[in-house]
């Protein structure tokens, strides 16, 4: 994931928000699960593959860093040339430390994860050996200037991500509450309950 996509602790330091919104638990470090690892990818650069079968629903990747705000951000951005971050809420996202594996994880329009709280990726459906792990990017990117061009080759693939696809219904029927926070504070209150 490159910049956009992160999970965090509470923001701390000057200009740091008042939080009170739902994300905490954070870990202070990225978890990746032991049966994956980074290998080269036929979709983009390199990717996460799985060692061994991963059942439906287990917990595959976990995002852990410090909590920034916009701001904060923004001014990481100017500082470095590269940042893992994962927008958590409105005015809340996460930055990982240096260059971590979850950082490697790339977009396919039918993924086999999915979000499960703010900071967890889980199995979506059976995972098999050798097979890439990948994430729909729309489910935790609502930058309306965010576009991707897409070749993952899924039967719906969408061609070209954008950071507005989280209006599409289809997707939000496909993907109903494994969107991240950030993402679902554009939803309906009727929409978040199921
Ligand atoms: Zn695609």
């Amino acid at each position: 994931m490159s910049r956009g996509v992160v999970v965090a602790t509470r923001p701390d330091g000057p200009g740091a928000p008042a939080y009170h919104g739902p994300v905490h638990g954070i870990r202070s470090a990225p978890w990746l699960h032991p049966d994956i690892e980074v290998r080269s990818s036929a979709i983009a650069g390199q990717g996460l593959f799985a060692l061994a079968p991963i059942e439906p629903g287990v917990t595959v990747a976990s995002f852990g860093g410090r909590l920034v705000s916009d701001d904060q951000l923004l001014a990481l951005f100017e500082s470095s040339e590269y940042v893992d971050s994962l927008s958590l809420d409105k005015d809340l996202n996460l930055v990982m430390p240096g260059r971590s594996p979850n950082g490697y994880g790339n977009h396919s329009c039918d993924p086999n994860l999915w979000w499960e709280d703010p900071a967890l990726l889980i199995a979506r459906r059976r995972i098999m050996r050798d097979e890439e792990v990948t994430v729909d990017y729309a489910t935790f990117t609502d930058d309306p200037e965010y576009a991707m061009e897409c070749t993952c080759q899924s039967s719906v693939c969408r061609e070209t991500v954008t950071g507005r696809d989280w209006e599409r219904a289809e997707l939000r029927l496909r993907y109903r509450a494994h969107w991240s926070p950030a993402i679902r504070r554009h939803f309906s209150s009727a929409e978040r309950r199921t």
